[in-house]
This record gives structure tokens, C-alpha cells and sequence, in this order.
């Protein structure tokens, strides 16, 4: 395949400001920031720094973002891929993507390495484990423990997960010294969704007659990337209008569409 291993970020510009509501979550990686920018602070004392957080929740609640901040914030490079994209790989090309991750992230240590979808390598060894895909899929996670596991406790690299399935994902990934901490990533609720709205709406061409609280009370469920893209159809149906702002009605059509667009969705998944 073509595809490229992984991505690398290492001027990354998201911080915690871009991430709205989720507070008990950014508190929780907050000491990732600190792990990371002061691990002597921590060693000196004899405490072994933390190899792997999962984040854990719905789609589209701001993980991958959460992640991002984190090295923003500790300003430390980015390395990300995806569990999806291991899926109908050739055998032993995961094992060694994974490999290959690992060694850049070290050398460029401190830095972080961000698995999203994790469960699509991570998943639970099932019944039909003959099958040359879940081999490779196995042979990929298995890669990724001996890759924790061979982490020194001043190795300062910290991998961060994402999952909407925790309860899928193999014990194994779990045990101490890999992923021992979850921190969750939930729905936005009311106030969380105006505080997003308010990120979102940010650069946009605002008229006098949005009305955020209105908003968020018109959006039970959405989650932050819905919302974001509220924002963004909203600023679209306007100018379609040669409109020379976004108003209320705009954003009404947009939550409309947004809600129908979740419906079909829906009805797809059932
Ligand atoms: P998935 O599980 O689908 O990978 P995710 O939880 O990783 O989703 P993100 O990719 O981080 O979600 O979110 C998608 C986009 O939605 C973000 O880039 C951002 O624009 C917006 N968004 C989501 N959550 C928030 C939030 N809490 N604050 C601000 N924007 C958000």
C-alpha cells in the first residue's frame, strides 16, 4: 500500500484553549504536560512516569484534540496513526509500522505517540483468530506491548490512545506499565456545548442576533465535531445568501441539516 507509516507533527499549535468544556479530562492530562516538560521532578523521588494514557468516550468528543493539546501545551513533537489503518494490511508490514514508530518518537524524545482507534488493533483475541488478518492484527498489538514494555523509565516518550469501544479492548493493553490510566472524554453538556460553540464560532462573521445559550439548548447530543460543524455549515448556508454575517435562522438551517445528516447515520448502523 501507498499509504504513508505515520504522521509526524512537530510544531504542533493546539493548546488547551482550543479545547472546550472536558475539564476533568484536561486536568487529568495537564500532569502528561508536567510528566513531560519536568520529568526530573517527578524520578527524583524514585515514581516511574507513566507509559500510556487511553481516552475513552463517543465519537467526535475531542480526543484526537485533547491529545494534540497535550503536546502542544508540553510542546513536544506528535507522532499519530491510526488502529483503522492497519486493517487488510500485509503480513508483518503492521508489526514493523509500529516499530518504526517507536524508534523516531524515542529519538525524538520527549514527545508523544498517539494511537487513535486503537481498538481496531487492540480488540479482544475473538473466536475466529485462524484468519490471516486477525494474525496480522495480533502480531501488530503484540509489537505495540514489547514496545511499551521495552520502554526505560527515562525513555519520555508517552503514547496516548483513543477508544470508543474500552470494553472491546484486550486485558493485556490495560496492565500496568502500558495503558493503566483512562481518562474520559464524554458528550458536551449544555453549558460544555455553548463553550464550544463559542471556540467554533471564533472566526466567523457573527450578526447581532445569534443567541448562544438558545443554541446549545437546540442541541441535545450534538457532540464537538457536530457542533463544529454547525459552525461551519451555518457560515456556508449564509454566504450562499450573500449574506455579510451568520445569523440565527443560518444556524437553525444548519443544526436541520446536521440533525438530518446523524439521522441517516443512524439508520445506516441499525
Ligand atoms: P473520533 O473518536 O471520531 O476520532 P475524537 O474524539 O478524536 O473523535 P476529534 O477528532 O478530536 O474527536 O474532534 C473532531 C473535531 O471536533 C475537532 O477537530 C474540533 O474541531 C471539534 N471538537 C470536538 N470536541 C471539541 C471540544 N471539546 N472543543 C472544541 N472543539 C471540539
Amino acid at each position: 500500500s501507498k499509504a504513508k507509516l505515520f504522521d509526524q507533527n512537530t510544531e504542533v499549535k493546539t493548546s488547551f484553549k482550543d479545547v472546550a468544556g472536558l475539564e476533568g479530562a484536561k486536568e487529568e492530562v495537564q500532569e502528561i504536560v508536567d510528566f513531560l516538560k519536568f520529568p526530573e521532578k517527578y524520578t527524583k523521588l524514585g515514581g516511574k512516569i507513566p507509559k500510556g494514557a487511553l481516552l475513552v468516550g463517543p465519537p467526535g468528543t475531542g480526543k484526537t484534540l485533547l491529545a494534540k493539546a497535550v503536546a502542544g501545551e508540553a510542546k513536544v513533537p506528535f507522532f499519530s496513526l491510526s488502529g483503522s489503518d492497519f486493517v487488510e494490511m500485509f503480513v508483518g508490514v503492521g508489526a514493523s509500522r509500529v516499530r518504526d514508530l517507536f524508534k523516531q518518537a524515542k529519538e525524538k524524545s520527549p514527545s508523544i505517540i498517539f494511537i487513535d482507534e486503537i481498538d481496531a488493533i487492540g480488540r479482544a483475541r475473538g473466536k475466529n483468530a485462524m484468519s490471516g488478518s486477525n494474525d496480522e492484527r495480533e502480531n501488530t498489538l503484540n509489537q505495540l506491548l514489547t514496545e511499551m514494555d521495552g520502554f526505560g523509565t527515562n525513555t519520555n516518550v508517552i503514547v496516548i490512545a483513543a477508544t470508543n469501544r474500552a470494553d472491546i479492548l484486550d486485558k493485556a493493553l490495560m496492565r500496568a506499565g502500558r495503558f493503566d490510566r483512562q481518562i474520559y472524554v464524554d458528550l458536551p453538556d449544555v453549558r460544555e456545548r455553548k463553550e464550544i460553540f463559542e471556540v467554533h464560532l471564533r472566526p466567523l462573521k457573527k450578526a447581532k442576533d445569534l443567541d448562544l445559550d438558545f443554541l446549545s439548548k437546540q442541541t441535545p447530543g450534538f457532540s464537538g465535531a457536530d457542533i463544529a460543524n454547525v459552525c461551519n455549515e451555518a457560515a456556508l448556508i449564509a454566504a450562499r445568501q450573500g449574506k455579510k454575517a451568520v445569523d440565527k435562522q443560518d444556524f437553525l438551517d444548519a443544526v436541520d441539516r446536521i440533525i438530518g445528516g446523524l439521522e441517516k447515520k443512524n439508520k445506516i448502523i441499525t
